[in-house]
């Protein structure tokens, strides 16, 4: 296209040419930013929805293969249902095998005899005896070793047939397993042995107080002799029974603290005790580190005075006989009570 000149123009049309004012577009600056932030908040709200719906999805699969596992693999290797994946699939060996000897356990009082009870009078300690006896059932029969169970449901023994039974079963050991109460500010776990203090039945309360440790207890209260609140006498099991015995305490019922603990550790209590047992029968030599039995007898404690023949005349180890007179309903009721 020609172009002339604004002089040429003049001198052929005779005025100046109109020029046609070019103005400059003027940009909406701030309305591109309002749009872009929007644009980029909607962006920014997909992303997120996307993300919500994707982690669900996830978290759907999660929880279906947790439950499947949980119905496939023990119990044991689901300690904590929020426990990491690869926790899960990879159960925790037994610490031990091929355990070559005969434990009986022995979750106290069952039924009409509910032992003691918390301060809302709901929680019994028979319920609480029998979690944890079926948890050391559990570890140990895991561990080879033969578990004879004075009880396994909410039944009632006497405590006469409690010891004919360990005594019969020709068991290495027995461990009577208890929850403590007190109306006052007490807690942590303590183990009862014969007030003659025998060895082997001080190394199995011992042992089995030391793993419950390295659990974690509100309070070591140590191996104690007799009967709470009277030295002179001690618990019935701890003298009808011919074999190294304890009783377990394991924390106050009456105590919040206590009642944590134990709901929050069952199963390790449960590991625990079973380890202090096999490490005791290692410690006294029944059987080696394999688990291989060295002594062709049953265990017996030397030291510890057994009524083996009337178990009434438990009676003669006492100050207090009616305590241990298997008739005395008192003696179940309050086995527990600490009157120091
Ligand atoms: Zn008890």
């Amino acid at each position: 296209m020609n172009t002339i000149s604004d002089e040429e123009f003049e001198r052929i049309y005779g005025r100046k040419p109109v020029r046609r004012v070019v103005r400059k577009k003027k940009i909406y600056w701030n309305r591109i930013i309002i749009a872009l932030i929007i644009f980029a908040a909607v962006i920014f709200g997909i992303v997120q929805l996307i993300g919500i719906v994707v982690s669900k999805i996830k978290g759907d699969n999660t929880e279906k293969t947790n439950t499947t596992l949980k119905n496939t693999v023990s119990s044991q290797a689901v300690k904590d249902s929020s426990s990491e994946f690869e926790e899960v699939v990879a159960p925790k060996p037994p610490a031990y095998s091929d355990m070559d000897f005969t434990v009986c356990i022995d979750a106290g009082h069952g039924d009409f005899d509910g032992g003691t009870t918390d301060a809302s009078g709901m929680r019994y300690e028979k319920d609480d005896n029998l979690k944890i006896a079926l948890e050391v059932q559990k570890y140990l029969e895991s561990f080879g070793v033969n578990v004879v169970m004075i009880r396994e449901d909410d039944s009632f023994l006497e405590l006469g047939e409690r010891c004919e039974i360990a005594n019969n079963s020709k068991a290495d050991m027995f461990v009577s397993l208890h929850r403590n109460s007190y109306d006052g500010d007490i807690s942590g776990v303590e183990v009862w042995v014969n007030n003659a203090e025998p060895q082997y039945d001080t190394k199995l309360a011992e042992n089995i107080l030391g793993k419950l440790d390295e659990v974690g207890i509100s309070d070591d209260r140590g191996v104690q002799y007799g009967y709470v609140g009277n030295p002179y006498i001690n618990y019935y099991v701890n003298v009808d029974t011919v074999m190294p015995s304890c009783l377990v305490e394991l924390g106050f019922i009456t105590e919040e603290i206590d009642n944590k603990l134990f709901d929050l550790h069952l199963t390790e209590y449960g590991e625990a005790i079973a380890e202090g047992i096999v490490q005791t029968a290692m410690d006294i030599g029944l059987v080696d580190e394999s688990g291989k039995r060295l002594m062709s007898e049953e265990l017996i404690s030397p030291e510890k005075p057994v009524n083996r023949d009337d178990s009434s005349s438990s009676a003669d180890n006492l100050t207090e006989p009616a305590v241990t007179d298997p008739s005395n309903d008192v003696y179940n009721t309050q086995e527990n009570e600490w009157y120091g």
